[in-house]
């Protein structure tokens, strides 16, 4: 059986995802790198596969996405982070219309509309004061983990301001107010709330619109995800697994690729090939019931509804 693998190579994780000829996720992983590195985005691919029992023989298409994108060597084709993202947030939570992605680098707002298509977007890259990278300054200054940062913020007793104008002197900001005695409770806090304002910011350029859900490492931050949704004042939808939600988009891209460019009969021949060169091959049902459409960036794919994403991904470092 052919699977299709998507991999998404951001500025802190490497993440990659298999999925099935219909689409459902069969293994995942997320891998913190030290900067961008191939030895990071090989580990994710190696362990998504291992846990889905499969090798990379077992790969019909592959497709990349993320700020080191160009670097995965085993990608077929490119996406952007935008039409990975969409795709993936639609797949694991279908009707939604707001996506919010902070990962370590950028932060993006992603409008979709009532179809489930790409509608606006708008992206914040230039300043890291909306971004992840604030609150890894954080942890750095404060020395502790960065998935410590949520407990933190969520015990602060008092308002304490930073201005947080940018992260590159946050550092410093975060030091000063540890020596006038803040607690660090209050300064994760006031970090929190910074992050989170200028994220409605970015949300007021695609328009406010229900329901929302928070994809990339952000998320994984459950006193600024409450924080946003006070601000933003909306539910914000919680996923298990909110790091890997462009690298499934980036792998059900690669699926309709596979099913656009490869006509049925040489899907099972390659099928044939595969089982006598003696690859594992999966008893699985093939794709059916699917109908093309049409997703700005994406080209056609299909549509085979919603994807229980129960998947929680291995989480290591390179
Ligand atoms: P990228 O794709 O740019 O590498 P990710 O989507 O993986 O980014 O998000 C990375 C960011 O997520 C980090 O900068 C960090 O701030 C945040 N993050 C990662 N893990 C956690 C966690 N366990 N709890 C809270 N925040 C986290």
């Amino acid at each position: 059986m052919w699977h299709a693998l998507g991999v998404d190579l951001g500025s802190t994780t490497a993440k990659a995802v298999v999925v099935a000829p219909d689409g459902s996720p069969l293994g995942s992983a997320v891998v913190q790198m030290g900067a961008v590195s191939k030895k990071g985005v090989e580990r994710a691919i190696d362990t998504a596969l291992d846990n889905a029992g499969l090798a990379r023989a077992d790969v019909a298409r592959t497709v990349s996405t993320g700020y080191g994108r160009r670097l995965v060597e085993m990608a077929d084709r490119s996406f952007t982070e935008i039409s990975c993202h969409a795709r993936g947030a639609v797949a694991m939570m279908p009707g939604v219309r707001l996506v919010i992605d902070i990962g370590g680098q950028d932060s993006k707002a992603i409008a979709i509309g009532a179809d489930g298509l790409l509608d606006r977007f708008a992206i914040n890259d230039r300043c890291a004061s909306g971004t992840g990278r604030f609150f890894d300054v954080l942890a750095r200054a404060l020395e502790v983990e960065i998935a410590d940062i949520s407990d933190l913020a969520a015990a602060s007793a008092e308002d304490a301001e930073v201005s947080g104008m940018c992260a590159t002197f946050a550092e410093t900001e975060v030091i000063s107010l540890l020596a006038q005695d803040v607690a660090p409770t209050d300064i994760a806090a006031a970090v929190v709330r910074s992050v989170a304002s200028r994220t409605i910011g970015l949300v007021a350029q695609v328009r406010k619109n229900d329901p929302v859900v928070m994809t990339g490492g952000v998320a994984r931050n459950e006193t600024f995800v409450a924080e946003l949704s006070r601000q933003l004042d909306l539910p914000i939808a919680r996923l298990d697994s909110p790091q890997i939600a462009g690298a499934l988009g980036a792998a059900l891209i690669a699926r309709d690729d596979y099913l656009n460019s490869v006509p049925e009969d040489e899907r099972t021949q390659a099928e044939w090939d595969r089982q006598r060169s003696g690859s594992p091959i999966e008893a699985r049902h093939d794709c059916d019931g699917t109908r093309p459409h049409h997703d700005h960036g994406t080209g056609p794919h299909h549509d085979h509804g919603p994807i229980p994403v129960r998947l929680m991904p291995t989480v290591t470092r390179v």
